[in-house]
């Protein structure tokens, strides 16, 4: 085997999956794309096989398998298709990490299965953490497997942290930009639509990060992320609205002291930094210029009109299954959401109500957040 170093990319046709690809394209002395996969697009995973040339594709959606494995049949290349085939093609021989970009409760088999094969992760599936971060965090330990963090956010925290080996942290604040409805009032917001929801000012994201986004959820999800990640207690995590999106996060010492991280949006620098971890390599992304920001401001996250940030803190201090819960009932609302079957406020109503009636599981395992998913789903459901 060469030096370089093997990823599987589940999820490549996403937006952190093309960005990741971009990366690599750029970087092709030092990665080799092993794996890709795709949900539905058969279109852009066939394009990208055949210019990546990867070991094997899986297309989940099981009707799209013929078409690919017809596009493709004339390469060397082994395609497989269903939920189940992707938690199987993690454990490949070659692929020494696991990017897991796909979204939502769906990168969670997988990923156990990449821990269990003793498989890095490159992670910027967040909600993986959320619904069971004392499973997979006490997996990685098990198996001695690393998980670098994407999410732009738990990068800066990441790379403030090198070279700090064991000073203990007194705190964290992860930035959040306040999305498109920063300052607005629960009024104006109850009849916004999803055109709105779906325009973030800094980013260029998938649909469903970018409701997240809009209604702090994804910043909730983040600071379970960031509990599961660097081991942090609930009061060691904070939130900053920073609109700018140029300070990634910032990590407080017991001294005092305060490092940030800081760079223009882009998400190609944080999966960039995952893949090539300890390396930083030479990019040609844009550069920041303080002329073009000559203030970076900072207010406090709305967490009484934004209540997802709220509900979020409440599964944290809760723990057990409470974050699984959380987390299915709010895939269930943003899809509703993005079907215009549920308002804005809607939704955070829709999540306290499972949280409040979905059976609670102290000490969960891994059949208890599968079953857990299923019934916060269907109550989900059920309210809207
Ligand atoms: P996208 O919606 O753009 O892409 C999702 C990818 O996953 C696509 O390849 C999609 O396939 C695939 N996929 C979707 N559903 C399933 C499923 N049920 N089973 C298997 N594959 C599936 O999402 P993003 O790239 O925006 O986000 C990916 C993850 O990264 C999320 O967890 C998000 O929170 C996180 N993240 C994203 C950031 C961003 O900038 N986008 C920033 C930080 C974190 P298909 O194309 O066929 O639908
Ligand atoms: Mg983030």
């Amino acid at each position: 085997m060469d030096n370089k170093k093997h990823i599987a990319i589940l999820g490549s046709t996403g937006s952190i999956g093309t960005q990741a690809l971009e990366v690599i394209e750029a970087n092709t002395d030092l990665f080799v794309v092993e794996v890709l996969s795709a949900n539905s697009n058969s279109d852009l995973l066939i394009k990208q096989a055949l210019k990546f040339n990867p070991n094997a594709v899986v297309i989940v959606d099981e009707t799209k398998y013929q078409e690919v494995f017809d596009a493709l049949s004339s390469q060397d290349i082994k395609v497989y298709a269903g939920k189940d085939a992707l938690a199987q093609v993690v454990e490949m021989e070659d692929i020494d990490m696991v990017l897991t970009a796909l979204v939502g409760y769906s990168g969670l088999k997988p990923t156990i299965s990449a821990i269990k094969a003793k498989k890095n992760i490159a992670l910027a599936n967040k909600e993986t953490l959320v619904v069971a971060g004392a499973l997979i965090t006490g997996l990685a330990k098990k198996y001695s497997v690393r998980i670098y963090p994407v999410d732009s956010e738990h990068s800066a925290i990441f790379q403030c942290l090198v070279g700090e080996f064991h000073n203990p942290v007194e705190k964290i604040y992860l930035t959040a930009s306040g999305g498109p409805f920063r300052g607005w009032t629960k009024d104006r917001l109850l009849s916004v639509t999803k055109k709105q929801a779906l325009k973030h000012p800094n980013w260029d994201m998938g649909a469903k990060i970018t409701i997240d986004s809009a209604s702090l959820m994804n910043k909730g999800l983040e600071v379970i992320e960031a509990k599961w990640l660097f081991g942090l207690k609930s009061e060691q995590i904070d939130v900053i609205v920073h609109p700018q999106s140029i300070i990634h996060s910032i990590v407080q010492f017991t001294d005092g002291s305060m490092k940030a991280q800081m760079g223009l949006p882009d998400m190609k620098l944080p999966i960039q930094y995952a893949l090539a971890y300890p390396q930083r390599i030479v990019s040609d992304f844009p550069r920041f210029d303080f002329m073009d920001y000559p203030s970076l401001t900072f207010e406090k996250a709305d967490a009484d009109t934004f209540k997802n940030l709220a509900l979020a803190y409440k599964a944290m201090n809760k723990g057990g299954n409470m974050a699984c819960i959380l987390n299915a009932a709010n895939e269930v609302v943003v899809d509703a959401f993005l079907k215009d079957k549920i308002g804005f406020l809607e939704m955070s109503d829709v999540i306290a109500d499972c949280m409040e009636k979905s059976t609670f599981v102290a000490n969960p395992t891994y059949d208890d957040f599968v079953s857990s998913d299923e019934e916060s789903r269907v109550l989900a459901n059920a309210l809207i």
